[in-house]
């Protein structure tokens, strides 16, 4: 059940509500929106169900969601959510391009790749310094210095960071210094890391698990929501099938599924999805032909040398090229592109 405030709703009505959860045996998670602030109650439903919170003073209703998830749910809220990236707004009326390097590994190297993302359109840059490898000999990310790299190109070029984090004692820092914070597939249903991001202060990226279903994805989206955080955006990677010929199978199928469930925007990762460069724009102009709010790419100017995931980088012209065939798609069927 989620209890909605008013939008004048003071924060003694809020804390009245969540002291009647407690009353009753329950635990509130209490969600600040832009416009209403939402109280979640876990516990004896039948409890609350007795109760009428209209009567009590700043509520406007009260919502029985029969999902597993319900404040990520299209049911608490209709319209898709915008989340905003630096001042980029992601989700409902546009389509997002966010592009960089896989993982930062030099100044150079991530300038370069940067460049050519901002060239392309893109309005939101990635780029890793924490890299969950499956080998333990692989490059695992500079870190801190990667860190530091990252913020000269934020100063450069004056586009939002997305920045992957793999352990709870990251996300303070990062949140600090990045536009929004990411979760990966390997950490997707890491809840203890979903709870820490659900209380930074900080948009969230969710990867969808490898093996997940969707509902799966939409209920660890649901962990960061009921911490108070609810700028989420979904990111759909490809899922691990049957079929080796690429690297994860994109599931755009789920993608659309997830939007219709949620009301949180959801983007797609062509590169991550298939692993080979010459099948990430045509995956990316599915992506935005199937509906996706956004989709985001690896790009890295020499490839053959790069220290994660260099088959599936776009080049730099690769990703520019990208960039407007996205452009003209958007226009074709009525959509605004960011700039
Ligand atoms: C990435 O985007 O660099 C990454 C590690 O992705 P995923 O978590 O989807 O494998
Ligand atoms: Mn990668």
């Amino acid at each position: 059940m989620v209890v909605v405030m008013t939008p004048e709703a003071t924060d003694a009505d809020i804390d009245a509500v969540a002291e009647r959860v407690r009353a009753n045996g329950g635990e509130a998670f209490v969600s600040r929106g832009t416009v209403h602030t939402i109280v979640g109650l876990v516990g004896d439903t039948e409890r609350f169900k007795a109760i009428d919170w209209r009567q009590m003073q700043g509520v406007d209703h009260v919502i029985q969601i029969g999902k597993p998830y319900k404040m990520v749910s299209r049911d608490l809220h209709p319209e898709t959510t915008v989340v905003k990236v630096g001042t980029v707004p992601v989700g409902r009326d546009t389509f997002t391009l966010i592009a960089g390097p896989c993982a930062v590994e030099n100044p150079e190297q991530t300038m370069r790749a940067i460049r050519a993302a901002k060239d392309a359109g893109a309005t939101i840059v990635r780029g890793d310094v924490y890299k969950p490898r499956t080998s333990p000999y692989s490059f695992q990310g500079l870190g801190e210095q990667g860190i530091e790299i990252l913020q000269e190109a934020r100063r450069e070029f004056g586009l939002p960071v997305v920045i992957e984090v793999v352990d709870v004692s990251q996300v303070a820092h990062v949140a600090d210094v990045a536009d929004c914070i990411r979760v990966g597939t390997r950490n997707a249903q890491n809840f203890e890391l979903l709870k820490e991001v659900g209380l930074a202060n900080k948009p969230v990226m969710l990867k969808r698990g490898l093996a997940m279903t969707v509902d799966e994805w939409l209920q660890a989206a649901e962990y960061v929501a009921q911490r108070g955080n609810s700028e989420i955006i979904l990111c759909e990677r490809g899922i691990r099938t049957f079929e080796p010929s690429t690297r994860n199978t994109l599931d755009l199928g789920g993608m659309a599924v997830a939007q219709h469930e949620s009301h949180l925007p959801v983007i797609v990762d062509p590169s991550h999805a298939v692993g080979k460069r010459h099948l990430v724009a045509a995956m990316a102009r599915a992506a935005l032909a199937a509906g996706a709010d956004g989709v985001m790419v690896d790009v890295h100017a020499n490839p053959e040398q790069a220290m994660v995931d260099g088959a599936q980088a776009l080049l730099p012209e690769e990703v520019v090229a990208l960039g407007g065939q996205l452009a003209a798609i958007a226009e074709a069927l009525g959509r605004q592109m960011n700039r």
